[in-house]
């Protein structure tokens, strides 16, 4: 199969991948349409070392098992399914897991891969495809919310990238009064309908409930905690940053909650998706075949860029 493969290389498209071979109990999948993701261009340029098939972000048709012949999104961790973690329902954080196209496991941007059944949900009928590629980033977002518990009250959200614009809207849906906070806010008219308010760079103000790290950048954290409340909660939710150097002694004299956050389930994502509460379509950027997914790379990596498809047809 044609497939976007990283080895000691940059990742290029070669033709004769071998087709995927599934173990009991997973399924072969052929994607649909696939998203790249900061991710995807970290690991392009060598970090965490992975080589294989590169991407995790897919809606695709499942062509073996119970679901043969559906549409189907799926869960990026394959846990071994008999640790503490596994039989916790703890699989994302089994110790000898593998990640979809991330670590150990050949990824999506492929004419056809392999997944563990248990991981695929059947996207509902009402979700097209351009939004159920969403589901992955959308349940990350949706992660905090099983994180914090039943509070609500007033967040902000730092960083207005596709996870920060995510994780504004899955916050309001929810029920918070939610600033999203960043430099490019043109073009992000459209999270005002789930009632999200755009602030400028400067965050107005200090003394939120909840504040979302998801800039990336080293000010975020220190901003961050300049921001919450005493007994508040700090959500960080960014992997890829530069080693802060920040005073901690805010944490302890405001006895802060930092929680570290990163997938999360899909079903809440694919029901906020299938009840239209969030709106995605606006963050893609552009759109690439298979075969130009090198070209796909490039552009995804511009400044200002939102989410990149790659079409799978
Ligand atoms: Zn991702
Ligand atoms: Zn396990």
């Amino acid at each position: 199969v044609r497939a976007f493969v990283l080895d000691d290389n940059p990742p290029r498209l070669v033709a004769d991948w071998p087709d995927p071979e599934p173990n009991p109990g997973w399924a072969r999948v052929r994607p649909l349409i696939a998203g790249i993701c900061n991710t995807d261009l970290e690991l392009a340029r060598g970090y965490m070392g992975f080589k294989g098939v590169l991407g995790h972000e897919f809606v695709g048709e499942a062509l073996d098992g119970a679901f043969a012949g559906k549409r189907v999104v799926g869960g990026i961790n394959f846990g071994c399914g008999d640790c503490p973690s596994c039989l916790s329902g703890m699989a994302r954080h089994c110790p000898t897991r593998t990640v979809l196209g991330i670590l150990g496991a050949d990824g999506v941007f492929a004419e056809s891969f392999a997944i563990p059944e248990r991981n695929l949900l059947e996207v509902p009928a009402t979700v097209g495809d351009e939004e159920a590629v969403f589901t992955e980033p959308l349940a990350a977002a949706c992660q905090i919310l099983d994180q914090i518990g039943d509070e609500r009250g007033r967040a902000c959200v730092l960083g207005a990238g596709k996870l920060g614009t995510l994780v504004a809207q899955v916050l309001s849906v929810a029920g918070f009064e939610t600033d999203l906070v960043g430099r490019h806010l043109q073009g992000l008219g459209f999270v005002d309908a789930s009632g999200v308010r755009r602030v400028g760079e400067r965050a107005e103000g200090s003394g939120y409930d909840l504040v979302v790290e998801a800039t990336g950048s080293e000010e975020g954290l220190a901003l961050a905690l300049s921001l919450v409340r005493p007994r508040g909660h700090l959500v960080l939710k960014t992997t890829v940053a530069a080693r802060h150097a920040v005073d901690l002694a805010p944490v302890v004299i405001n006895e802060i909650h930092i929680i570290g956050s990163r997938c999360g389930r899909f079903e809440p994502a694919l029901a906020l998706l299938a009840e239209r509460r969030v709106d995605v379509r606006p963050l893609i950027s552009a759109r690439f075949a298979l075969a130009n997914i090198e070209e796909a790379f490039g552009a995804a990596a511009g400044r200002g860029v939102r989410k990149v498809l790659v079409r799978h047809d």
